[in-house]
């Protein structure tokens, strides 16, 4: 089968696109023809260095996946062939406390596509049965593949650990990628108000546009001065970001007392002065978050398709051009996701 996978650790040049063995399915497996996957950071990062990723090479690249069924067991109470799919990223044990009590994100021997096991980026992937969704019939490919990642872990953030109220007001940080659009999505959805920032003024009013209340350009303007005036003096009742070292100290003054901080990424650095007497005396709650459990996607699925919710689409690569695509996102210019034509055949 085709497939877009690394042979080393560099830049584009170790991304082959080629053939690639398909393995043959194991009893309790899906085969899934896969027709569209979008691209996370984490491809690059594996791209770059792979480091504490256990992982062989050639590695098949990509986390998230949407396709149709080509085959299963015959018995399987759920799946037929030709039934329409998405796939969750983490594959758990099964067996360890956390998978025992329902939280796969959790799972101490967790395996992710693209990282631990085969990834998305290829014609067909196979993965056990319970990884395998039904598609929200009202969404494209791309925009069905960008829930698995991006929307699952806003999901766990927003919902599982703030606790998100919709009387509350939540403010985003560097809006544009990709969990901070899946996030100002689904606070909107649930009808919280939601301001957001980035550096760039085009974004902001591509935010407005889809449902932000207010946007504040984080490089001309000083965001906890501009939350404090848009909130009365009060601060948010909860910051998402995904920024780290660069915001940090900005999240937590931006935060009313009681206030909480979701955050599930550090691309500015992991180590920012913690402010603890700013922590208790204001009682502010911090709360680290990565993907979702199964559980977590089946109630993300059924929201998706009640509230008819699109996860934005940046821009679309046939397989074959995965280099550019891969440039595009490590550009920082995007706006939503940046997705994988593939149309196994
Ligand atoms: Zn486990």
């Amino acid at each position: 089968m085709k497939a877009a996978f690394i042979t080393g650790h560099g830049g584009n040049e170790v991304v082959q696109v080629g053939a690639h063995r398909l393995p043959e399915r194991a009893p309790g497996e899906v085969r899934v023809r896969v027709q569209a996957a979008t691209l996370n950071q984490v491809d690059l990062y594996m791209r770059n260095s792979g480091a504490g990723i256990t992982h062989r090479l050639p590695q098949i690249l990509g986390l998230d996946a949407a396709g149709v069924v080509e085959a299963c067991d015959a018995a399987d109470p759920l799946l037929r062939p030709g039934q329409e799919v998405v796939i969750h990223p983490g594959v758990g044990c099964g067996r360890c406390e956390f998978c025992q009590r329902g939280d796969s994100a959790l799972c101490t021997r967790i395996q992710f596509l693209g990282e631990h096991r085969d990834g998305t980026f290829a014609q067909w992937i196979q993965v056990p049965a319970a990884q395998v969704f039904p598609k929200p019939p009202h969404l494209g490919w791309a925009q069905a593949a960008a829930l698995g990642v991006n929307h699952l872990t806003a999901w766990r953030m927003l919902f599982s650990k703030a606790r998100l109220q919709p009387w509350e007001t939540v403010l985003v940080f560097g809006i544009g990628g990709g969990v901070s659009l899946a996030a100002l999505q689904l606070a909107k959805a649930i009808g919280a108000r939601v301001l957001v920032t980035s550096r760039e003024d085009t974004k902001l009013e591509r935010a407005r546009a889809l449902g932000a209340d207010q946007g504040i350009n984080g490089k001309t303007q000083d965001v906890v001065k501009e939350v404090m005036a848009l909130t009365d003096g009060r601060g948010v009742d909860v910051v998402f970001e995904n920024v780290g070292a660069a915001v940090w100290s900005t999240t937590l003054k931006s935060l009313v007392r009681g206030g909480r901080l979701v955050t599930c990424g550090a691309t500015t650095g992991d180590q920012p002065g913690a402010d603890l007497r700013r922590l208790f005396v204001r009682q502010l709650q911090i709360f680290g978050s990565s993907l979702g459990s199964l559980g977590e996607f089946h109630a993300l699925l059924g929201f998706v398709e009640r509230t008819g919710l699109r996860p934005v689409i940046d821009s679309e690569f046939p397989l074959e051009e995965v280099h550019a695509a891969l440039e595009r996102l490590e550009s920082g210019a995007q706006f939503g996701k940046v997705a994988l034509h593939i149309g196994g055949h």
